[in-house]
């Protein structure tokens, strides 16, 4: 991968090159950003311009022997370490277990998040993580001689993921063996060893710009400009739920939500059969769009809040129109903040647990009732009209 390849970020594709350039590459780097806005593709980006045999000041050159083999992440010094789901039995599993996998995920998608990885290499419920074993590995293999001239280098795709194994590595990272550089990717600082933090140099990637992310929406997907930027501010520089979003362009979150708040208004106000009934049609229907559009479907519905806060507050939203202003004006004429508030509390609660695999229908359908228990009866008829 070039940084070419790399959605926006430019400061920190400079900040990069410099490194490089300037030969003050430290020998452990820690990539630091929310999931979606580019770890991994800015540390493929960098390992192949650390690597490339002619490199200029901006990219590598995308073309020598070793980029292409960077490009088809089969570079022989270029080492890549994943979470993978524990085996029923036998040895702990290491990451070239899974290596063939990897690439081909890689190839399709190098924003993916770790949930999708994982769920390719079949977890299922299982959670993944880096085994000691694998530290091992790592540290075998950046104490063999390099197969090229150049640089090795050893990618560790979520270091999160290390836990108390990270502890094994300590060593290696303070006082690696020459030539040899570690990239760390990390989304949630606070689950990493602070004694691995601190033995590596932190740069931080911000969210992408809305306008890159339309842009390369577009770039991608023959669709509307305009159907490009909504989806890029409603996924708030999130590459991988963009991509989500735009692979299935019916996505219809603002029918959804409007549906949703209905059938629990209605049902507060009345709870009748069949009222019940068209929640759990609901439920059921919302259970089967899978973990990751439900999340896109949370973060879309934090999304529409804030703008009828915003609303409330300032009398207009630039971001939404047609059907799902009018709802959202709706709602902002007849709810107070602290009810949007306790909403918003609702809806972040519910995203918590759909990271941690909880069941969809049993969680969507008691938030429902939560959710009921925010408005007051009056304003329930109101907003059930719509
Ligand atoms: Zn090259």
């Amino acid at each position: 991968m070039q940084f070419k390849d790399v959605i926006g970020q430019s400061e920190v594709k400079q900040k990069l090159t410099g490194l490089v350039q300037s030969e003050k590459i430290p020998h452990a780097l820690m990539l630091l950003g929310p999931e979606g806005n580019g770890g991994l593709p800015f540390a493929l980006a960098l390992a192949q311009y650390i690597q490339c045999e002619n490199k200029g000041a901006e990219d590598s050159c995308g073309v020598c022997p070793s980029c292409v083999k960077n490009q088809k992440l089969v570079h022989p010094d270029v080492h890549f370490t994943f979470p993978v789901v524990p085996r029923k039995s036998g040895e702990p599993p290491i990451s070239n277990d899974y290596i063939t996998d990897w690439r081909t995920a890689l190839a399709a998608n190098p924003y993916m998040n770790v949930n999708e990885w994982l769920q390719n290499i079949g977890a299922e419920n299982r959670q993944g993580n880096i085994t000691v074993r694998e530290c091992h590995e790592i540290i075998r293999s950046m104490n063999m001689k390099s197969y090229e001239s150049g640089y090795k280098i050893q990618i560790v795709w979520r270091a999160e993921f290390l836990k108390e194994a990270g502890n094994t590595l300590l060593k290696v990272i303070e006082e690696p063996p020459a030539d040899t550089i570690f990239i760390l990717i990390v989304e949630n600082l606070e689950q990493v060893l602070t004694t691995v933090i601190s033995r590596t140099q932190l740069v931080k990637i911000n969210a992408i710009e809305i306008e890159d992310v339309k842009n390369a929406l577009l770039k991608r997907f023959d669709m509307d400009e305009g159907v490009a930027r909504r989806i890029a501010r409603i996924t708030d520089g999130n590459f991988n739920a963009a991509l989500i979003v735009a692979d299935g362009q019916e996505s219809e979150n603002d029918k959804l939500l409007h549906r949703w708040l209905v059938a629990c208004f209605n049902l507060k106000l009345k709870p009748s059969s069949s009222n019940t009934q068209s929640l759990l049609e609901w439920v059921d229907e919302v259970s089967k769009i899978g973990r990751e559009n439900q999340k896109i479907f949370l973060k879309y519905a934090l999304f529409f809040l804030r703008e009828c806060t915003l609303l409330r507050l300032a009398g207009k939203s630039e971001k939404l129109e047609g059907e799902e202003l009018k709802f959202a004006q709706g709602l902002s004429a007849r709810l107070e903040a602290e009810q949007f508030e306790a909403l918003s509390k609702v809806f972040n609660g519910m995203y918590y647990h759909v990271e941690r695999n909880a069941n969809p229908k049993i969680l969507f359908l008691s938030n429902s009732f939560r959710i009921g228990s925010v408005f007051k009866n009056e304003e329930v008829a109101l907003i059930g009209e719509e």
